[in-house]
């Protein structure tokens, strides 16, 4: 059994071996610009407002570049880095991407029933360098968006959704990116569709959607629409930085392919293999299930339980000695050496991460598989009431 893996076959093969055998351009051309038009499509949105990337990091680091071009008049009157407000219990992918976009990210508590961001932690750490809250929907989880945005409209910040584990989850009816601000999105090789590597941002402001394009193009002004059209800007004007994270033809092959089987075949399949889980845990004692809204749609990318009283290690020992993975998602940020090395206490995150445990969760699993975790699961705290 694997924690998680990459759902491929057939389809997707066939999809990169007509472009390598048949389109005669492996970069950023036609099957870039398909991708994003279907993106567009199943999101609700318009083509000009996706913009796809070689990793979901780069989504992000594109999307704070975007948020801190539109801030910066207000940030150089005050002086100092910008500064964005994210939940430490993250992938170290949300703070790197802060760092690269040349703000610090100030690291929020979490809520424990959730895992994430604590809307009245953060408020205690606005400053007059604040341009940015990042939400991250852990595991799936669009908790209170409605708040988050809310709180960042109050005072007038930009919002910058690391989406990554939340492709075709819904909040209160409304899709993950088919509003909003700034919403990134991962298309890794474990995510909920998958290009082998890949992102995208979705832009609801022209001018973010402006820069991130060309960003992504070493903000060679307007090569998007030149590769689109199978050409290159000859004679470009380059006005500021910019990186080379676009997406290639194979890639964007795949991740056609992935979207395809998304609503049919992946999202009811984690569905239903997560709600196996939370039937068969939802009444022991020593264990936890986070907590959703009953009103959002969630489509869970990793399963993490909450172990209480200590007794983590010894479920994880007991789950890996019948050949079952585990893992932790995520060792949080503010522990680590680069953004303070727990320097700053954050009681609700550090206590969550000591009860954290994540369980198999792909659709490559079948009913049985889960049903035989939470058997060894039901019997580990049989062990130990008796
Ligand atoms: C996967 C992930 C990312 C980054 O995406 P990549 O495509 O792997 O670069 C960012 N944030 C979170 C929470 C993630 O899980």
């Amino acid at each position: 059994m694997r924690l998680s893996r990459s759902i491929v076959g057939e389809a997707e093969a066939r999809a990169a071996s007509r472009v390598i055998l048949e389109d005669g351009y492996l970069g950023m051309g036609n099957e870039v610009r398909l991708f994003e038009e279907e993106l567009a499509r199943y999101l609700g949105v318009e083509p000009w407002q996706v913009i796809t990337a070689n990793t979901g990091t780069a989504a992000l680091h594109l999307a704070l570049d975007a948020a801190a071009a539109s801030s910066s008049a207000r940030s150089s009157v005050v002086g100092g880095r910008p500064e964005v407000l994210v939940p430490s219990l993250t992938f170290v992918a949300s703070f790197q991407a802060v760092v690269a976009a040349g703000c610090t990210p100030v690291p929020c508590d979490v809520l424990p029933e959730t895992g994430t961001l604590d809307l009245a932690d953060a408020a205690k750490r606005l400053t007059p360098r604040t341009i940015a809250v990042m939400p991250v929907h852990y595991a799936s989880n669009p908790w209170q968006l409605d708040a988050v945005y809310a709180f960042a409209n109050e005072r007038g910040l930009r919002v910058v959704e690391d989406a990554a584990h939340a492709f075709g989850c819904k909040h209160r009816g409304r899709r993950i990116g088919s509003f909003g601000d700034l919403v990134c999105f991962s298309f890794d090789g474990i995510k909920n569709i998958t290009c082998g590597e890949g992102g995208c941002l979705v832009a609801f402001d022209a001018a973010s959607a402006q820069l991130a394009a060309d960003a992504r193009l070493l903000s060679v002004r307007g090569d998007t629409g030149q590769r689109f059209s199978g050409g290159r800007s000859w004679d470009p004007d380059v006005t500021r930085q910019g990186w080379r994270y676009h997406m290639s033809n194979i890639m964007a092959a795949i991740g056609r392919v992935q979207l395809g089987r998304l609503e049919g075949e992946f999202l009811p399949a984690r569905r239903v293999l997560a709600a196996v889980y939370e039937k068969r845990l939802a009444n022991l004692a020593g264990l936890a299930l986070l907590r959703t809204d009953p009103q959002d749609f969630v489509v869970r990318h990793i399963m993490p339980v909450r172990v209480a009283g200590g007794r983590k290690d010894a479920l994880k020992e007991a789950l890996n000695a019948q050949g079952i993975p585990t893992g932790v998602h995520y060792k949080p940020n503010h522990l680590l050496s680069f953004f303070g090395g727990g320097a700053q206490h954050l009681p609700a995150t550090e206590q969550l991460y000591a009860e954290l445990l994540t369980l198999p969760l792909h659709p490559g699993l079948t009913i049985a598989d889960v049903e035989s975790v939470c058997q060894v699961i039901t019997s580990f705290f049989d062990g130990c009431a008796s």
